[in-house]
């Protein structure tokens, strides 16, 4: 078998190009979404980042504040700077780009973001709502995946689904998504002592490591969609997922590349987030 690709930069222009239309509307009702992107210190990989979501929000019509800091900007000042956007009323969403500088604590600075502004998904009240099940903001990757799913009509209903992975960011809000869809979830972890054991029964596996090749072609049942949310380096330097590609894309049914697949979807998510913000805040006032 050879697996179908599941294409996120094609999926997420189309989405793109649906928030856009939804900028249009607000526009007309003299509203303009607005997102402001925190950044505090130098880190290469968070400056490439912070640039494609600024550059995002200006493709699809929304404002957009860039607000750089020096990696020394004491916690005080940040928490007051989020307070401040948090007031802003041109401003309908908030991300602190991670990682922070050690001094900074980072749940404190989340938690000072406005839970009605917090797009990221990350605030501990985003998390408890889709802990229960109430409306909230999704964390952008496992939104992304989800939608993956959905375009490929692969409803999760009944399905297996196996996550690997943990993190507050990924892998538990996956797995929180999925349990909504009404999958039977396996979540794994680095404690697990088969990891084959558990992705071999799996009709959806999300990796979400930060390692290479840690779902080869003997772990996945033909047939399933594999979903690689990593992000590394192979030892020529290129950017490769948690899966080796070229074993599994053999066994699987549908696979994400990397890159060029959940990575823009995330991106896309983020906007799908802010223009929610915007039109919910829009609504608010009356
Ligand atoms: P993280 O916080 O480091 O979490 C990694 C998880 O993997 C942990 O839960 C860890 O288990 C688990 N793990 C480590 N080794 C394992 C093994 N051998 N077998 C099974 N599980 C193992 O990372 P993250 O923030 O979730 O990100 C994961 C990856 O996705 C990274 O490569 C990151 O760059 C990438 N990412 C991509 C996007 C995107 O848009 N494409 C977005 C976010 C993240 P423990 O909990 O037991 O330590």
């Amino acid at each position: 078998m050879t697996a179908k690709l599941i294409d996120g930069n094609a999926l997420a222009r189309h989405i793109r190009s649906e928030v856009a239309q939804r900028v249009a509307a607000l526009a007309e009702q003299g509203h303009r979404p607005g997102l402001a992107v925190i950044l505090v210190g130098h880190n290469p990989a968070s400056q490439v980042y912070v640039k494609h979501k600024v550059a995002d929000c200006e493709s699809v019509g929304m404002h957009s504040v860039l607000d750089r800091h020096p990696a020394e900007l004491p916690e005080a000042e940040l928490l007051a700077r989020i307070r401040e956007l948090n007031a802003d009323p041109g401003i309908h969403g908030i991300l602190v780009q991670l990682p922070l500088p050690a001094h900074i604590d980072a749940n404190k600075v989340i938690e000072t973001i406005s839970p009605a502004k917090d797009v990221d998904g990350f605030h501990v009240a985003s998390a408890g709502a889709l802990m229960i099940g109430r409306a909230g903001f999704k964390a952008c990757t496992p939104y992304g995946c989800m939608k993956m799913l959905e375009s490929i009509g692969c409803d999760p209903r009944g399905k297996h689904a196996v996550v690997i992975g943990r993190s507050n960011i990924v892998g538990k809000p996956m797995a929180m998504l999925l349990l909504q869809a009404n999958a039977t979830v396996t979540v794994c972890h680095s404690a697990t002592p088969d990891l084959a054991h558990h992705t071999r029964q799996a009709d959806i596996v999300v990796a979400a490591v930060g390692k290479r090749n840690v779902l080869t072609a003997d772990m996945v049942k033909p047939g399933a969609v594999v979903i690689d949310v990593g992000m590394n380096r192979n030892d020529e330097g290129k950017l490769c997922g948690d899966v080796d590609f070229d074993g599994v894309s053999k066994v699987a049914g549908w696979i994400t590349p990397v890159p060029g697949g959940v990575g823009p979807m995330t991106r896309a998510m983020l906007l799908v987030n802010t223009i929610e913000a915007a039109e919910l805040s829009t609504l608010a006032q009356g």
